[in-house]
């Protein structure tokens, strides 16, 4: 195994999963399942494909998409934690699965969405855990305070790609 495929050159987890969830997905939740090289060369048949549909299956009715991480999949600046685990593979692969919602489409009212649409909108105050960036936005904001009165939201740092939940302040 000397060949190169053509893949696209160091991309990043973010671009791999971007590029196969719809345009107006919003993540959700993601699965990880480490492949070793040891499981792909002694699994009778296609485990990768196997594992893929188990995975698949869990998700269950919520949309969901799933990719297969190789090396060179991943940037080290972004994705550490899955660079690490994919290391730990020796040679084998990671399956990951992310479920999403979809943005209601607009001037479409009713619908259970329980969030509001993505407004983009800067926010102050918070730090990247990953990389320390305060070059955040908002990403969503739930409709409805919790029991504590504090309305959650969902944070994106515009340099990493990292996604955390915070209260509005
Ligand atoms: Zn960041």
């Amino acid at each position: 195994m000397t060949t190169e495929h053509d893949r696209e050159p160091a991309g990043s987890l973010r671009s791999l999963v971007y590029a196969a969830l719809p345009p107006d997905a919003n993540p959700t939740d993601t699965a990880c399942q480490p492949l070793h090289r040891h499981v792909l060369d002694n699994a009778q048949g296609d485990v990768v494909e196997l594992t893929r549909e188990k995975m698949s299956t869990t998700f269950g009715d919520t949309p969901h998409v799933v990719v297969t991480i190789r090396d060179g999949d991943l940037d080290p600046a972004t994705d550490g934690e899955l660079v690490g685990m994919l290391e730990r593979t020796e040679g084998g692969v990671l399956v990951f699965g992310v479920s999403y919602v979809l943005d209601a489409p607009p001037g479409r009212g009713g619908g259970p969405t329980r969030f509001t649409g993505a407004t983009e909108e800067p926010v102050r105050g918070e730090e990247c855990q990953e990389c320390g960036s305060t070059d955040a936005f908002e990403v969503q904001r739930a409709e409805t305070p919790d029991a504590h009165g504090r309305t959650t939201r969902l944070v994106e740092c515009r340099d990493c790609g990292a996604v955390w939940d915070s209260y509005v302040s």
